[in-house]
């Protein structure tokens, strides 16, 4: 009960903080998904033949065997094809109305935010509906599940395509890293949201500290403890409960 009245109580604080926020930067994680379905990454371990997505993530393992790496993505593909946005997917992209300045980066390699209506979205890991051909380079949008002919090839040059996502050990997406640098250096945040993520690779927390700078204020939104240091106020529940309730009119 006490703990209860102590989450409403930080709700409302935070709810005060985000309306009044002028420039807002969030990043979000698997954890944001789940609501609608999609298996968090340690759920997903063994949802698939039992096997670890670090044993088919990886250029190695594609590089062994693309038809299986092929096979694993097709399956993920297709448990994501008619998987619809949850309410705090439509508070972001609500919430990005409002503010003058906003940036969503995501880990996530679906698009549920675009779906929901976020324009200004990074995906700093890629994309499950992209295909990127292994010669050129060449990058195609496709959302054929199952796919035809396993592993695809580009339709160019005939090599093999890949799904254009970052594997285990790969660098995260220039691009999207220049956009946020880019956003993130013109000016300080009010407010940083870390939702629905586990934050084990450094940059999250990194970014999301740095963006905070000395007057901002941190919010994390998860049911539990993550590796997100520096938090002003941690909202202990479940994304599509906890966003509506701070982005709906005071
Ligand atoms: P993670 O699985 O490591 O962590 C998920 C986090 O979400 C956990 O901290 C968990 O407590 C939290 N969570 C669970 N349910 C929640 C809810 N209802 N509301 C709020 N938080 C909730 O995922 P990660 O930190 O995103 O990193 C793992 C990697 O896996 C990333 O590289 C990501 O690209 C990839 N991945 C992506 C998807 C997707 O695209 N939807 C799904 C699985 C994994």
């Amino acid at each position: 009960m006490a703990d209860q009245t102590n989450l409403l109580y930080k709700i409302q604080k935070a709810k005060e903080l985000v309306h009044n926020a002028k420039r807002v930067f969030v990043l979000t994680g698997a954890g944001i998904s789940a609501e609608s379905g999609v298996p968090t990454f340690r759920d997903a371990a063994g949802h698939w033949k039992n096997i670890n997505p670090e044993q088919v993530a990886t250029r190695q393992a594609f590089d062994r065997d693309p038809k299986f790496v092929w096979e694993w993505y097709d399956s993920r593909r297709l448990q994501l094809q008619d998987i619809k946005p949850n309410p705090a997917h439509y508070s972001l992209a609500k919430l990005e109305q409002q503010k003058d300045a906003f940036y969503l980066l995501t880990q996530n390699v679906e698009d549920l935010h675009e779906q929901a209506g976020s324009k200004r979205v990074g995906h700093i890991h890629g994309s499950i509906w992209e295909l990127k051909c292994t010669q050129e380079g060449t990058v195609r949008h496709d959302r054929t599940a199952p796919m035809e002919d396993l592993p695809p090839r580009c339709k160019i040059c005939g090599a093999l395509e890949r799904p254009n996502v970052v594997w285990f050990g790969e660098r995260i997406r220039e691009d999207v890293i220049a956009e946020t640098e880019r956003f993130l250096s013109q000016g300080e945040m009010d407010v940083v949201m870390v939702i629905g993520t586990g934050a084990i690779f450094d940059y999250i927390p990194e970014w999301a500290n740095r963006a905070r700078g000395a007057r901002g204020t941190l919010i994390e939104i998860n049911p539990s403890e993550t590796e997100l240091y520096g938090v002003d106020i941690a909202l202990r529940g479940n994304a599509g409960e906890i966003l509506p309730a701070l982005v709906e009119p005071q």
